[in-house]
């Protein structure tokens, strides 16, 4: 599911090309307008600034997209044959045995989780996209970075709340 929303009402919050307009209390009004069962089915919450047109012209290449496509390929490949299904298919006891936390990202884990005050669901699904960036990474245990990266996905939009 992909799913786009402006920061605030004005669409400018954040922006260094242009002031916000809206106060305080209009952003957070606006932002509430999403429900925390909502925000808990999206997996990966990422802020994307405004850019002026100059610098999307002239932006430097990223990584080729094929190159994106054989490393995306053969992540899934590593989760077909450790588990017979996608990460994302992962149900209850297969997410805790497949994911392979280290001891280190299931302490880290525990600790941020608790602090944000995550439901189980929306951990479940952190744990699922830390896997799917283990395997990216060629890792055969998810570690903290891995962890790190899919929770600080999921946060983007509520740390601006
Ligand atoms: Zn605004």
């Amino acid at each position: 599911m992909i799913a786009a929303m402006n920061p605030c009402p004005c669409g400018y919050l954040g922006s260094r090309q242009q002031a916000c307009r809206c106060s305080p209390d209009q952003v957070l009004r606006y932002q509430s307008k999403l429900s925390g069962p909502l925000i808990d089915r999206i997996d990966l919450h990422i802020e994307v600034p405004a850019l002026p047109a100059a610098d999307l012209l002239h932006a430097p290449a990223g990584e080729s997209t094929q190159a994106i496509r054989s490393r995306s390929s053969a992540a899934r490949q590593r989760a077909m044959d450790r588990q017979g299904m996608t990460n994302q298919a992962l149900q209850g006891q297969d997410i805790d045995q497949h994911v392979a936390l280290d001891a280190a990202a299931a302490k880290f884990l525990n600790l941020t989780a608790a602090r944000l005050g995550w439901s189980a669901r929306g951990i479940h699904r952190a744990l699922k996209v830390a896997r799917t960036i283990a395997d990216l990474d060629g890792a055969a245990s998810t570690q903290v970075a891995h962890v790190a990266e899919a929770m600080q996905y999921r946060r983007a939009l509520r740390a601006t709340a």
